[in-house]
């Protein structure tokens, strides 16, 4: 009986550590249509022109937009951008290009960044538009709270790059985080803290949803700050990762002195301990 188990756990983990298993950081959505943009990228590199543009309601005063958030909104362009599947400049992007778009018409929008309420939890929402069928699609709209305004750079680059990611198809990689590793899909790392910027993995993750959504295995709407396709629900939290820890331990030796002095016993304390 013993034997039959073990047998079983390694036919178990062997399924964990699968590649088609996890072959998928992030996961993708089924649900959700490729865009076909507003045009060609400016750049010159054939892709699809996304236009994003920040709402009113991050004005300042009319007609100029936050400052911060502008340019928080522009890095996140930037991330996607730049990235390939080999993390070099000459390797595959994306077959999209996120443009600023302030001057374009409403219909032409596919990104709207707004200020409002992302629900309870969220830094950020993301939501589609319902397109039938049980597919998703643009115009979308991200919504950030107030106090994005006073965010500092970095994580407002990789909060709206997280949110650009699930309109070109990108669902969250949290369950995996021990598998999939840095990926912008991560809400963020096992201790909390907000994953930086687009990596090769994600670029090569949105290139599969463009091509064949059918092989992915998410839907938009099954994570947390996304609605439209079947509802959001609360952020996980961090420690529902299983995190890996080191403790340092120190010790102390004790020794009984009575005509001469013999070990006695030895007292460890727990001086420092790490998690990720
Ligand atoms: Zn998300």
């Amino acid at each position: 009986m013993r034997i039959k188990l073990s047998i079983l756990s390694a036919m178990i983990l062997a399924l964990a550590l699968s590649p088609s298993v996890y072959s998928d950081c992030p996961n993708c959505h089924k649900n959700q249509i490729p865009m076909t943009g507003h045009g060609a990228a400016p750049d010159g590199s054939g892709r699809l022109k996304l236009n994003v543009q920040i709402d009113s309601s991050f004005n300042d005063s009319p007609g100029t937009t936050n400052s911060n958030i502008w340019n928080g909104v522009r890095d996140a362009r930037t991330d996607w951008n730049n990235a390939t599947q080999t993390g070099t400049p000459t390797g595959q992007a994306t077959n999209y290009y996120f443009d600023e778009a302030q001057s374009a018409a409403s219909s032409d929008v596919d990104i709207r960044i707004v200020m409002g309420n992302p629900g309870a939890g969220n830094f950020a929402q993301a939501t589609a538009t319902n397109h039938g069928g049980g597919n998703v699609g643009p115009p979308y709209t991200i919504t950030l709270p107030p106090d994005a305004k006073n965010w500092g750079l970095d994580k407002l680059r990789a909060v709206i790059s997280h949110e650009l990611g699930h309109t070109i198809g990108l669902s969250h990689a949290y369950k995996k985080f021990q598998t999939c590793g840095n990926t912008i899909m991560n809400n963020g790392t096992p201790k909390g803290a907000i994953t930086g910027s687009v990596q090769p993995k994600d670029v090569t993750a949105a290139n599969k949803q463009y091509n064949n959504r059918a092989a992915c295995t998410d839907n938009f709407g099954d994570g947390p700050h996304m609605t439209g396709g079947g509802g959001g629900y609360t952020e996980p939290t961090p420690w529902r990762y299983t995190p890996t820890c080191y403790y340092f331990w120190d010790a102390v030796d004790y020794y009984y002195c009575y005509d001469g002095c013999r070990y006695a016993f030895t007292v460890y304390y727990l001086t420092d301990s790490f998690c990720f």
